[in-house]
């Protein structure tokens, strides 16, 4: 179907259900809607017949619609916001159809208003009606901020120049300097805030109390709590579940250089501010909880995250600087350390496939990979090791998780080894993650030192088989030449890589939830060279040089 058919039959459609076409677009239509019985002016326009961008629709007349506070109308132009979450699909090939669906949902959204649930959508939104000039990041858990919590607010200076307002107890944030304008307190409700009878969203300090009053406070809320901190210029977050927003006092132009210029005291400026109370002005700020927790709990609603587990990395090359920051967007790090080793520098043959690029090479890979945390997330707990984790054993038993993503045989097997015969301090697993046979598919096994197998049970017989190949081990392609330098170099795209570090962060998630699944997991990425093996948790191998002799004879 081409444009100029979508057009008519666009224009056919919209004429027989009683639209006019108003221009100055070639789509642009007024007409009435049926809503609950009342007919409601709307203009259309339809700047992409092919939907990529969504049709427009907005009320000709903004007084037709009863309620004061309606949701889903921009108060400014009256456009509707008729599209849910999760999108509204339309067919490019039966415009017709598709427009009459536009109409039906503008419709449905309209007639909700009538239904006494226009109240309860705007207090959904109150967030977006709050208007904030200023926008202001809490890097605080959100979990730990129950009623009342003192805090301060900072610029956050990069290069002389302020990027963002945080909100934090300490003065430290990775990346940034932080400079103190204010204090804060936020105070936590379990309950919405919205609108009280007559103010939407208070813009002066004289309609605060009126407003506040009308929120569902706990006790240790209270007028004259939020007073004094709005006259010590303080800024004042408030948190419900519905919109996280912060208020402060302006004070007016001729106080602030008064002050400035040392004419009042700093004491005395509250005085003054309260003497002329009436024409005070609020400051309005949109405030987001930032913290990592905060972030990583965000995509595993009613699950754990990995908040609370400590985790050494070794190995920070292509499967594990991709999987630090996967284990990072899951929650290490926040409360729980993370902690990476590795030796090697990143070279230009690396960033093909490396999280790290051009600017790193020459650095090590732990240092570089931390700093790169860092800048993903300035709260994150990251400590870097430039060295062979392997005679780290002190450090790494000291993490609740050993991940392995070296990928080299002499360090999977050095590892497995020392998690089966030395004191395991902290450490509850071993995990390893490695990519079989250049790249024909990547697996991930677990460890919990437990009756299932361990690495290597897994290729007892070192002249021998893997008990699961995830690939034809005889293949030419599959056999690794010896050699040295960069003639080592095998080539395997990116996507290898990480699948790997996926397949080994869901392992890590999977085992923090306290259902580790199977411990041995393959996915096939080249689908010639690769063989598929079902999940599975192996059994130990009687043969097994590393694990037999401490297993005792069955
Ligand atoms: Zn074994």
């Amino acid at each position: 179907m081409n444009k100029t058919q979508s057009i008519q039959i666009i224009e056919a459609t919209l004429l027989d259900n009683g639209f006019k076409y108003i221009g100055p677009g070639p789509n642009d239509y007024s007409g009435a809607l049926d809503v609950n019985g009342k007919q409601i002016d709307v203009k259309l326009s339809i700047p992409d017949v092919r939907f990529a961008e969504k049709p427009r629709v907005s009320l000709t007349d903004r007084s037709q619609i009863p309620l004061e506070t309606l949701a889903h109308i921009d108060s400014g132009d009256g456009g509707i916001c008729y599209i849910s979450g999760a999108g509204l699909p339309l067919d490019m090939y039966q415009p017709g159809e598709a427009i009459l669906r536009v109409l039906e949902e503008v419709k449905r959204t309209l007639g909700l208003s009538y239904k006494g649930r226009a109240q309860q959508e705007f207090i959904d939104e109150y967030q977006l009606y709050w208007r904030a000039k200023y926008g202001a990041s809490i890097f605080l858990p959100r979990s730990s901020a129950t009623g009342v919590v003192e805090a301060s607010a900072f610029f956050a200076k990069r290069d002389g120049k302020t990027e963002f307002i945080a909100i934090r107890s300490s003065k430290n944030l990775s990346g940034y300097t932080l400079s103190f304008f204010a204090k804060a307190q936020i105070w936590s409700l379990s309950e919405n805030i919205g609108p009280s009878e007559k103010i939407k969203v208070p813009l002066h300090y004289s309609e605060l109390n009126d407003w506040l009053s009308s929120q569902k406070l706990a006790t240790e809320m209270s007028w004259s709590k939020a007073e004094k901190l709005l006259l010590d210029e303080g800024l004042l977050i408030l948190s419900a579940p519905n919109a996280v927003v912060g208020l402060q006092l302006e004070v007016p132009a001729h106080l602030k250089s008064a002050v400035a210029r040392k004419r009042i005291r700093k004491g005395k400026l509250a005085d003054l501010l309260l003497k002329s109370r009436k024409n005070l002005k609020l400051l309005r700020y949109s405030c987001s909880w930032c913290s990592l927790e905060d972030i990583a709990s965000r995509n595993c609603l009613g699950s754990q995250t990995l908040k609370e587990t400590s985790v050494a990395l070794v190995g920070c090359g292509t499967i594990g600087g991709h999987l630090a920051r996967m284990l990072v967007q899951s929650g290490v790090g926040s409360s729980g350390k993370l902690s990476l080793f590795d030796r090697d520098s990143l070279a230009e043959g690396n960033i093909g496939r490396h999280l790290l690029g051009f600017g790193d090479i020459g650095k090590n890979k732990a240092l570089a990979v931390k700093a790169e945390l860092e800048r993903f997330h300035p709260d994150v707990q990251v400590y870097a090791h430039n060295g062979d984790a392997m005679t780290m054993w002190r450090r790494l038993k000291q993490h609740d998780i050993i991940i392995d993503a070296t990928g080299e045989w002499n360090v999977q097997s050095a590892i497995n080894d020392s998690f089966l015969s030395e004191d395991r301090g902290n450490v509850k697993a071993l995990l390893h993650s490695w990519i079989f046979m250049n790249g024909a598919a990547v697996q991930s096994f677990l460890n919990l030192g437990d009756d299932y197998a361990c690495f290597r049970c897994l290729k007892p017989d070192f002249a021998g088989q893997w008990r699961y190949p995830a690939g034809n081990e005889d293949e030419p392609l599959n056999l690794k030449p010896a050699s040295c330098g960069d003639g080592a170099y095998v080539p395997f795209s990116v996507d290898v890589s990480t699948m790997a570090a996926s397949l080994a962060n869901k392992a890590v998630l999977d085992w923090a939830i306290g259902h580790p699944g199977p411990r041995l997991r393959t996915v096939v990425v080249d689908f010639q060279r690769g063989r598929t093996q079902k999940p599975v948790s192996p059994t130990p191998s009687k043969l097994c040089p590393a694990c037999s002799h401490s297993r005792g004879s069955p």
